[in-house]
């Protein structure tokens, strides 16, 4: 099984790579890919370039050999969209591979939203990442979908190579990327909050100057 973790890392941080390698282990994933989106469909577009960002990921996974970092998205042109992505990994990856595609829990609530969901759900399963004890299934038409689709094993999902749903406890850490470039914009350190490589990445470039302070979420 082959996880997908899409987002803007913008920059990576614990946040994500805390959760990721909880998925890794959990469900004992031969890879888990982490995609970085070039024209997030749905926001502001990211500060740092592309290429910014790659190299960040980079740096950040560097010592777990399971990690991966894939570039198609930052090498097709247009805007992004994870059925896309998923199509062009199934056309790489083969009909049978099962690939889990992880989103968060507010990602998920939204889920029925998204671009072409019905067929996101026939080319990957999906891996919902939640805090302990918090359920993630507030709208009666995703209850439905649940009823139909939800798994609790990880043997079910590699029977399949898409179909399914499970959520997946995960340690949640209140990180977020628009504080992290919100500390950089008033000149504090973001050290501890995301892994030294990047940070020291980010103190050697100077990719942040200059970047917009950005709205806290709520
Ligand atoms: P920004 O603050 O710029 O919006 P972000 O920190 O939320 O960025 P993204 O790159 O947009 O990071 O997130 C990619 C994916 O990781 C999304 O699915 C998001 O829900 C998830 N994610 C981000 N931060 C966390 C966190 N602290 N805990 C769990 N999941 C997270």
């Amino acid at each position: 099984m082959i996880g997908i973790f899409g987002g803007t890392f913008d920059p990576v941080h614990f946040g994500h790579l805390r959760p990721a390698l909880e998925c890794l282990q959990g469900l004992d994933l031969e890879q888990l890919r982490f995609i970085p989106l070039k024209v997030p469909v749905h926001r502001p577009q990211p500060c740092a370039s592309p290429a910014a960002r790659l190299a960040m990921l980079e740096a950040a996974i560097a010592d777990e050999p399971r990690f991966m970092v894939d570039a198609r998205e930052l090498e097709r042109p247009g805007r992004s969209y994870s059925y896309d992505t998923l199509a062009s990994l199934r056309a790489e990856l083969g009909a049978q591979r099962p690939l889990c595609l992880l989103v968060g829990a507010d990602a998920f609530a939204a889920f029925l939203r998204w671009h072409r969901p019905q067929e996101i759900l026939e080319l990957a399963h999906l891996v919902v990442m939640r805090r302990p004890g918090h359920r993630a299934l507030v709208d009666p038409e995703l209850e439905a979908l649940y009823a139909r689709r939800g798994s609790d094993t990880r043997a079910e999902l590699a029977r399949a190579p898409g179909g399914r749903i499970l959520f997946q406890e995960v340690t949640q850490i209140d990180i977020s990327a628009t504080r992290i470039r919100r500390l950089l914009a008033t000149g504090q350190s973001p050290r501890y909050l995301l892994p030294e490589p990047v940070r020291a990445y980010i103190a050697r470039t100077g990719v942040y100057d200059g970047c917009g302070m950005g709205e806290l979420p709520a």
